[in-house]
C-alpha cells in the first residue's frame, strides 16, 4: 500500500522501500472541522502495526487455539507458530544458543519477571534516569541507584567504582539501550564489559532501542534483553525477556498455574507440584499466541529492513532537530550533550509555554500527535527541565518529512501567535 508522499528526491527511494504501517494515511478532524492526515509523532509510546504484521495476524485468526496441550489441528498450528516466534526473537536479538526466550506482556512485565528471579541477596545497580519500568521493580537493601553523570565516559567510571564497592555475591546492572526521554543511545557494550569484569550480569531495557537499531546480545555482551511488541510495530499484549536460563530456571514461576507446571499430585494434605522448565515455567496461563506471532513477524520484517529503516529515521531526526532549533524558545533535552548518538526521539521544553497546552493545540489545530509530561521517567525529566513538563516528538517507519515540517511550523505559529 502507498505510504504518504515524501518530498525530496533524496529521501524518496529510501521511504518507498520501507515496510508500510497500517493507517499511514489516516485523517483526523481539527477544531475547524477540516480533516487532515494524522501526523503520528508519538512512536516512542506505541508504534502503529506493520501491514505485514496485520496480514500475518489475519491469517492466524481463524486458527488460533491454546498451545502445547491440544491434539487438534488448530492447536498444532498455534503451537508451531508460538514456538517459531521464539526463533524469530532469537534471530532478532542475536541470542546465544543457551539463552531462553520467555514471552511476557511487555517490557515492564519482563523486567518484573527478572526482578523476581534474581537470586536472593543480588546487588542491583542502575542509573537513576531510567524509565520507571526499569527503575522500580528492584527492591530491598541491595539496590544501588547511581546518579546519571553528564557523559558516557563518566557513566563508565561511576559504574566501575560502584561495582568495586559492591558486596560479594550475585550482581546485576540494569541498563537502557536508548532513553525514552532524549533518545540518546547508551554505551551499552562498554558498560556491559565493565559489569562483566566486575562479575556482574546485565539486563538491557531495549524498549526504545529495539524498534530503532539492530541489537545483538552477543555483540553487546549483555545477559538479558527485554522489549515490547507494541513499540515494535505489533499490537499490544506481547513482550519478551531473552537471556540466561539459570536464574530463571532456579526461580519460582513468575505466575503460577497451568503451563508453569509439569505435574501436580494429590497428597491429601498438600499438593506436590513440579514446575516446568524455562521458558514455560514463567508463562503460566493460556499464552497470547496472536500477540506473540505479531511480535515475531515484526521482528522478522524489521530484521530484513534495518538499513532502510535506520537511514529513514536518521534523515528525519536530523530534519526534526534542525527544525526545532529554529523555533524561538525551544530547548532540547539531553543527558549527555548534543553530540551523543540518538534514536528518533526528541524531548524539549518551550520557554514561557505550557507543554500541555501546546500538545493539545498541536492535536486539535494541526492533527499532530505528540506526548507531553514526564514520560514515565520522572527523575530524568525533572532533572533535565528543573521540574517542568516537556513535549516529546518520536519518529517511526510511518513518519514523513511532511509530519516533521508540520510540527515545526505549527510550534512556531503557536509560540509566536499564542492561544
Ligand atoms: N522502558 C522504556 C525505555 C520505555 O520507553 C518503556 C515504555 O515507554 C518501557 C520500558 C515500558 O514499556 P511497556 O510499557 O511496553 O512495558
Amino acid at each position: 500500500a502507498a505510504r504518504t508522499v515524501v518530498e525530496t528526491a533524496d529521501a524518496a527511494p529510501v521511504a518507498a522501500a520501507l515496510p508500510a504501517v497500517v493507517g499511514a494515511a489516516l485523517r483526523v478532524p481539527l477544531v475547524t472541522g477540516e480533516r487532515v492526515e494524522y501526523a503520528n509523532l508519538d512512536n516512542a509510546a506505541s508504534t502503529p502495526c506493520l501491514e505485514q504484521v496485520r496480514d500475518a495476524v489475519d491469517e492466524l485468526l481463524p486458527w488460533y487455539a491454546s498451545v502445547h496441550r491440544g491434539a487438534g489441528f488448530a492447536s498444532k498450528v498455534s503451537t508451531r507458530v508460538y514456538e517459531q516466534a521464539r526463533d524469530s526473537v532469537r534471530r532478532f536479538t542475536g541470542a546465544r544458543s543457551s539463552d531462553t526466550v520467555v514471552f511476557t506482556r511487555n517490557t515492564t512485565d519482563s523486567l518484573n519477571a527478572l526482578a523476581r528471579a534474581v537470586p536472593r541477596g543480588t546487588s542491583v545497580l542502575l542509573f537513576d534516569t531510567e524509565h520507571h519500568a526499569a527503575l522500580l521493580p528492584w527492591r530491598g537493601p541491595n539496590v544501588r541507584r547511581l546518579r546519571t553523570p553528564g557523559t558516557p565516559a563518566e557513566a563508565a567510571r561511576v559504574l566501575d567504582a560502584a561495582l568495586a564497592e559492591c558486596p560479594v555475591g550475585p550482581r546485576l546492572v540494569v541498563l537502557t539501550g536508548a532513553s525514552n526521554v532524549t533518545g540518546e543511545v547508551w554505551p551499552v557494550a562498554e558498560l556491559a564489559a565493565i559489569a562483566r569484569r566486575r562479575g556482574a550480569r546485565t539486563v538491557l531495557d531495549a524498549a526504545q532501542l529495539a524498534p530503532h537499531r539492530p541489537l545483538d546480545i552477543k555483540e553487546l555482551g549483555v545477559d538479558y534483553v527485554a522489549f515490547s511488541g507494541h513499540k515494535l510495530y505489533a499490537p499490544f499484549g506481547a513482550g519478551v525477556l531473552v537471556g540466561r536460563a539459570d536464574w530463571l530456571q532456579a526461580a519460582e514461576p513468575y505466575l503460577v498455574g497451568g503451563g508453569a507446571t509439569s505435574l501436580v499430585t494429590d497428597h491429601g494434605d498438600h499438593l506436590g507440584v513440579a514446575w516446568s522448565r524455562v521458558p514455560e515455567r514463567h508463562e503460566a496461563g493460556s499464552p497470547n499466541v496472536v500477540g506473540v506471532h505479531a511480535l515475531a513477524v515484526a521482528c522478522d520484517v524489521l530484521g530484513r529492513n534495518w538499513n532502510r529503516a535506520v537511514a529513514h529515521e536518521r534523515a528525519l531526526l536530523e530534519r526534526l532537530r534542525a527544525g526545532l532549533a529554529t523555533v524561538p524558545g525551544v530547548r532540547e533535552l539531553s543527558l549527555f550533550g548534543s553530540g551523543q548518538d540518538r534514536v528518533g526521539v526528541v524531548s524539549f521544553t518551550v520557554s514561557g509555554q505550557d507543554s500541555g497546552y501546546l500538545a493539545a493545540a498541536l492535536s486539535a489545530e494541526h492533527g499532530i500527535g505528540v506526548r507531553d509530561g514526564a514520560f514515565c521517567a520522572h527523575v530524568a525529566v525533572h532533572r533535565l527541565t528543573g521540574g517542568e513538563r516537556a513535549l516529546r516528538a518520536s519518529l517511526g517507519l510511518g513518519s514523513t518529512e511532511e509530519h516533521v515540517d508540520r510540527l515545526v511550523a505549527a510550534l512556531r505559529s503557536l509560540i509566536t501567535e499564542g492561544p
